[in-house]
């Protein structure tokens, strides 16, 4: 494969699967442009540590959640990088609440970071992408972007409507070099997802590997977690000349999760 040379932006790379996404591109010689709060030290020497020689590794402070960010992010990856080649778009929150108990300011939220950012990001890359013939677009939706969970409403809406959003791009880039597709894990293992493995322990008065356990249980017929590198490796085989012609999917890798 070569990707050497080439430039991801992984939006939300910080922690979880984007930050395994990251490692994995630098691996392929691919420089990479991070995004996301927390630690970015540590992200930024977690992906240098695994990166192919003369790998740049770049950082911008975009809140995905505000427009004016997300262009001044993509201003920073033209400027610094020549643009952006391949483009993950990771970004999420999650918040659990029944509708009529949920936040109106956590829904916007929601929809700004997990669905709107990915509208931004993309009507931004795609010119460069097509004016260069060659492109991927990989957006890291769930196993809610295909089927609900109560308590999830802007969670799944803004899933579904990534996974529309995917469908809409593949389909008026499909006469060109640039693909649209996205992923749906089921349940990964990071911050995102020990919350609820922390809630779960403390409503039900239980240990966390017992909530794990039970986490699972109820939505993931394997009881395993995907992990951030199996999804990476889906981003690199999109990635491949072997996936020119994959376009506008929602590829899951959930465990048998959507398969019920
Ligand atoms: P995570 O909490 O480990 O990482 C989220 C990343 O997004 C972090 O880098 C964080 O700093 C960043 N982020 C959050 N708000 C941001 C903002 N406003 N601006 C910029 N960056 C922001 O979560 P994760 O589990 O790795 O989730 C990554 C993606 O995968 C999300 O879109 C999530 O919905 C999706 N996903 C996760 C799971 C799972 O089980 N963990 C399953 C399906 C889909």
């Amino acid at each position: 494969m070569t990707l050497n040379g080439k430039t991801a932006l992984v939006t939300g790379s910080t922690s979880g699967i984007g930050l395994g996404m990251a490692q994995a591109f630098a691996r392929q010689g691919v420089h990479v442009v991070l995004n996301g709060y927390g630690d970015v030290d540590a992200a930024k020497a977690q992906v240098a540590a695994v990166a192919a020689a003369g790998v740049k590794i770049g950082y911008h402070d975009a809140d995905m959640s505000k427009p004016a960010a997300i262009e001044a992010l993509m201003a920073y990856a033209q400027a610094d990088f020549g643009g952006v080649d391949i483009l993950v778009n990771n970004a999420g929150i999650q918040h659990v609440a029944e509708v009529d108990q949920f936040p109106v300011e956590r829904w916007d939220a929601i929809i700004a970071i997990n669905l709107s950012s990915a509208f931004h990001t993309t009507r931004l890359a795609l010119p460069g992408m097509k004016a260069k013939g060659w492109g991927r677009v990989i957006n890291v939706a769930s196993v809610h972007g295909l089927v609900a969970s109560t308590a999830k409403s802007a969670y799944v809406a803004a899933k579904h409507g990534i996974v529309g959003l995917t469908k809409v791009a593949a389909l008026e880039t499909a006469t060109t070099g640039v693909t649209v597709n996205a992923i749906c894990p089921g349940w990964v293992l990071t911050p995102l997802v020990q919350k609820q493995v922390d809630a779960r322990a403390q409503r039900d008065g239980l240990s966390n590997a017992e909530a794990t356990r039970q986490l699972l249980a109820e939505k993931e017929p394997s009881g395993q977690f995907t992990t951030p590198e199996q999804l990476a490796e889906l981003a690199l085989f999109f990635c491949s000349p072997a996936a020119d012609n994959v376009r506008g999917v929602a590829w899951a890798m959930d465990g048998g999760w959507t398969a019920q």
